[in-house]
């Protein structure tokens, strides 16, 4: 089974990193002080790094690995204007005025990321094509309805429904009951973009230190003093940008932080005659499952790429290639003779509120928690923090008085995932199961 589905160049690593290889970087010394050190180098480590040192501060900035190592450049380059929770959702634990202006922040950041690609000629093959958010069952469209609706009426989201009889203008599978159609999202090249962010950092002056992992973080009197295997560093400010990837020298940042990798996988080129008919108009799918399917087209428009997240977690990416093909051949039967070019994990960073948080813990500042929405809240919140280091009141977001959730008996490893993936898959089994039912009406 397995030798059928896998194509004969398969590779584990992501299809970005054809077109943006991992940079090879040269190493400079470490110098003995910095004003801002910066702790990862993923879109929240270089928007706060690339803001600093045009302001003029001497920054460093560490990566335990190849620069963009983590998620920024393994995502699915769907940039949205909504968060991974819902208005009503946030309106209950925030309060409807600042649940509103979170979510109008959500959007600003998108415009925002747009504005930056454009100002600094980032050449990333960013294309607003809008989001589809697809229905599995008829309940789950008109609750998209009313999802879209209050959206309007709230923060001005554009948009429409697109019932079942009407869906395969785009995107070709009976498998849903109808679409809603948010205009003003795009999707871009992740692997490109984190390159562009990457170079426009270092000429804007900041040093870059790869493969320098921090494995101590103190506060002095004078400053925070970093260790790192290449010698120590004291600065003035840190920044903490390591989502995902928070490892244990910040405990009470991991213990916030729910990390978990999630799989993508990308098809062999397709003749165009099938892209057109499976994605007319290239555009960027999700649907309303918990543990949602999501499908885009490659940036040159020839392959399809899928991400699942129904399935648990599977250490071998040749096996889980297997399995998402599966999941792809659900929605899209043509492809059941089409092979997997490339099978990739990336580490996500969810909070417990799945909500992006920005925040300090003395001297050292953070970002996190962006739950599926980084790409534009990493980019957006890493100039937050950029500002609030310089102590400008442009630092301010709404994002400033949440509180960071954690849960008893929580360390940094989730335990509890596997019994959550498990629980929300019988869930979302029953409400395709629904859609099916309605279907065969
Ligand atoms: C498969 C996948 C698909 C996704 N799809 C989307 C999407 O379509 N749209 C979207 O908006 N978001 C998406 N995301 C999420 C998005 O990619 C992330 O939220 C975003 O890239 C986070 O950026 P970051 O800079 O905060 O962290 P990262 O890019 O993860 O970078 C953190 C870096 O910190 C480094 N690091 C950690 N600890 C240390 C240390 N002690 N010393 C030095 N370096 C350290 C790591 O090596 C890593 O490179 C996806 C994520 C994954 C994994």
């Amino acid at each position: 089974m397995t030798a059928s589905v896998l194509a004969e160049d398969f590779s584990t690593e992501p299809y970005w990193w054809r077109e943006a290889p991992r940079p090879d970087w040269t190493e400079c010394p470490l110098p003995a002080r910095c004003d801002t050190a910066v702790v990862g180098s993923g879109y929240t480590g270089l928007m706060a790094a690339m803001t600093l040192a045009r302001a003029g501060r001497d920054v460093v900035v560490f990566e335990a690995e190849t620069p963009g190592y983590g998620a920024s450049s393994r995502n699915a380059g769907f940039v949205s204007r909504t968060l991974y929770a819902k208005l009503p959702q946030l309106a209950k634990t925030h309060g409807e005025a600042t649940a509103i202006e979170m979510m109008r922040e959500a959007g600003q950041a998108t415009d925002n990321l747009f504005a930056l690609v454009e100002e600094e000629q980032i050449r990333c093959n960013l294309v607003r094509c809008g989001r589809l958010l697809a229905a599995v069952a008829p309940a789950h469209y008109e609750s998209l309805g009313k999802q879209l609706d209050l959206l309007s009426r709230k923060i001005g989201t554009e948009g429409e429904m697109l019932p079942r009889s009407e869906q395969r203008r785009e995107i070709g599978t009976d498998y849903y009951h109808g679409l809603m159609v948010m205009r003003g999202t795009g999707t871009l090249h992740p692997g490109l973009y984190h390159q562009g962010m990457l170079e426009r950092t270092a000429t804007a002056g900041a040093a870059i230190h790869a493969r320098t992992p921090v494995t101590g973080i103190e506060e002095t009197s004078d400053g925070v003093r970093l260790t790192t295997p290449r010698g120590t560093i004291l600065a003035r400010d840190v920044v903490l940008a390591t989502n995902g990837h928070t490892g244990p020298v910040t405990p009470w940042l991991r213990r916030r932080v729910i990390s978990f990798d999630a799989a993508v996988i990308v098809t062999e080129p397709l003749p165009e005659g099938l892209m057109n008919k499976l994605l007319p108009n290239r555009g960027a799918m999700s649907d309303s499952k918990v543990n949602m399917y999501s499908v885009r087209a490659t940036p040159d428009g020839t392959r399809i790429q899928f991400m699942s997240n129904r399935g648990l977690m599977v250490r071998d990416n040749r096996a889980k290639a297997v399995e998402m093909h599966g999941h792809m051949t659900e929605l899209f039967p043509e492809l059941a003779e089409t092979k997997v070019a490339h099978c990739w994990t990336g580490k996500m960073g969810f909070s417990f509120d799945r909500t992006p948080h920005i925040g300090e813990n003395g001297r050292i500042r953070y970002a996190a928690g962006y739950s599926g929405s980084g790409l534009p809240m990493g980019t957006w919140l890493g100039k937050k923090l950029a500002h609030k280091v310089l102590g400008d009141p442009e630092g301010r977001t709404a994002f400033d008085a949440l509180t960071f959730p954690t849960k008893p008996l929580y360390w940094g490893k989730p335990w509890f995932l596997p019994a959550a993936v498990r629980y929300y898959n019988w869930k979302d089994a029953r409400a395709v199961a629904e859609g099916r039912r309605a279907q065969a009406v």
